[in-house]
């Protein structure tokens, strides 16, 4: 017998991706995903509830709860107007 992983019984584990929380997602908790992306030249950040799929994706962000997606949000505005700030 050799270990290795089946696809089937792959445990991906979840980390919640808000600052200073990093809780792990269980089976039945109601999570968040959070994703920035590009609309043109804007930088948009997308929120929706968990979704296995989206989860996978590597950008996006798992969130355990509606403090952390708003302190998340907090985080991606202020990048913006840091970067503006930057190009002026
Ligand atoms: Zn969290």
């Amino acid at each position: 017998m050799r270990p290795g992983k089946s696809p089937t019984s792959e445990q991906l584990v979840f980390r919640c991706a808000g600052p200073n929380c990093g809780q792990l997602k269980g089976e039945t908790d109601h999570w968040w995903l959070m994703w920035p992306s590009k609309e043109g030249n804007a930088a948009v950040l997308s929120l929706c509830a968990w979704d296995d799929d989206i989860a996978r994706r590597e950008a996006a962000l798992c969130v355990c709860g509606e403090q952390c997606a708003q302190k998340l949000q907090s985080m991606f505005m202020a990048n913006i107007l840091e970067h503006r700030a930057r190009r002026r």
